[in-house]
């Protein structure tokens, strides 16, 4: 039997109805037939990180339990992604959907197509607050100290809607 792995996804939004795609993908994680007991961070407000004429991002962060290898659930990631219409437009610009696979476990995982902890993560405001709603006390086994990155960054965000 294999072991059940903890996993943190990412979720962000700033195209027809972002609220309405966040809570979407949520939902079709929850009821994925390899993912477990899936729980929301509360909802959050952006600016958007590079072009700065684009609308407002809405972002989360999610927590699942799967037993998938970490590319398979980028594969399952990517599969919703595209069910919600998202299309590369330019970097770091609008977008219907993106999940991004922040943790997996405490794996550090270097291949062409996916690197955990997520690269950008600790520089993230709209990344770290929904975590520390999901994991109050930010203890990880992989070397990074959640405390001090969140304390070094402020809170730039608009609070949406209350989660856990
Ligand atoms: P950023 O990664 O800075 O948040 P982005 O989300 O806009 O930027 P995308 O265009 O969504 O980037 O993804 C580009 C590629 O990043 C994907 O094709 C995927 O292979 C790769 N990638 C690497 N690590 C991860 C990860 N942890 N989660 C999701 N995608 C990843
Ligand atoms: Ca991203
Ligand atoms: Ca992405």
């Amino acid at each position: 039997m294999k072991a059940w792995v903890d996993i943190y996804i990412g979720l962000g939004s700033n195209l027809d109805q972002p609220l309405q795609h966040v809570q979407q993908a949520f939902h079709e994680l929850a009821q994925h037939k390899h993912l477990r007991n899936a729980k929301l961070s509360s909802i959050y407000q952006s600016k958007p990180v590079g072009p700065q004429d684009q609308p407002d991002f809405i972002n989360a962060v999610a927590y699942a339990q799967t037993q998938l290898g970490p590319h398979d659930v980028l594969d399952v990631l990517q599969g919703l992604e595209q069910a919600h219409g998202r299309e590369r437009i330019r970097h770091w610009g609008e977008r219907s959907l993106d999940l991004d696979l922040l943790l997996y476990g405490n794996a550090q995982i270097h291949t062409p197509r996916l690197t955990v902890p997520h690269a950008h993560m600790l520089q993230r405001s709209f990344v770290l607050y929904p975590l520390a709603d999901l994991v109050p006390n930010l203890c990880f086994d992989n070397g990074l100290n959640f405390s001090r990155e969140l304390n070094a960054l402020s809170f730039d965000l608009e609070l949406v809607q209350k989660g856990i």
